[in-house]
């Protein structure tokens, strides 16, 4: 499918020169939304995932459909202050910004394969602070699969020993 064509691109937002990727387009169409879940899924089937780990909150939009795919759980890697029990914390910088992430210690056990899922990959700062987390909680990253890649941003460059599967490249 060509999944670009349900991708808007807004122009000079969240700042000046700034091109973003507006996915919410490709969400409100059922079949394209289906047909990108099911082919991410399908990259992580033979994994053996144990569970799926996406940050907030457009992981999640990726993440918890593949979930319910592949029938293994989901864990949520959030902003300070939003998770209720005891959290794990890791910060970083962004495309745009600095922040820090949180997960619940308990939440992926010792030797659990996790694939972490993401809209996208841009500098590559979000997913090297989640699977920074996954490790210090002992987790193994099986793969990494995102929506969209911008190319020109070389985040991929930070994530060179891992799977990494993307629907489309910018
Ligand atoms: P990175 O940490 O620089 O790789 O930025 C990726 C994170 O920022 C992801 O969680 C994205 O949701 C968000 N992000 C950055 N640029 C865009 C964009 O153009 N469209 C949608 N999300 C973006």
């Amino acid at each position: 499918m060509d999944y670009k064509k349900y991708i808007t691109e807004v122009k000079d937002y969240p700042k000046e020169g700034i091109s973003f990727k507006d996915i919410t387009t490709l969400m409100e169409d059922g079949k394209a939304y289906k047909a990108a879940i099911d082919e991410m899924a399908d990259f992580a089937k033979n994994k053996e995932v144990d569970v799926i780990v996406g940050p907030e909150a457009r992981g999640f939009v990726v993440g918890c459909p593949i979930s319910y795919a592949l029938e293994v759980g989901f864990v949520p890697v959030r902003k300070a202050g939003k998770l209720p029990r005891e959290v794990l914390r890791v910060d970083y910088g962004l495309e745009y910004g600095k922040d820090s992430l949180n997960i619940h210690v308990d939440s992926i056990k010792k030797g659990q394969k996790v694939l972490i899922t993401d809209d996208l990959l841009a500098t590559g700062g979000t997913i090297e602070a989640t699977i920074k987390i996954v490790e210090e909680l002992g987790g193994i990253v099986v793969g990494i699969a995102f929506m969209i890649e911008l190319t020109y941003l070389d985040g991929r460059n930070k994530l060179g020993k891992y799977d990494v599967f993307t629907l489309m490249s910018y």
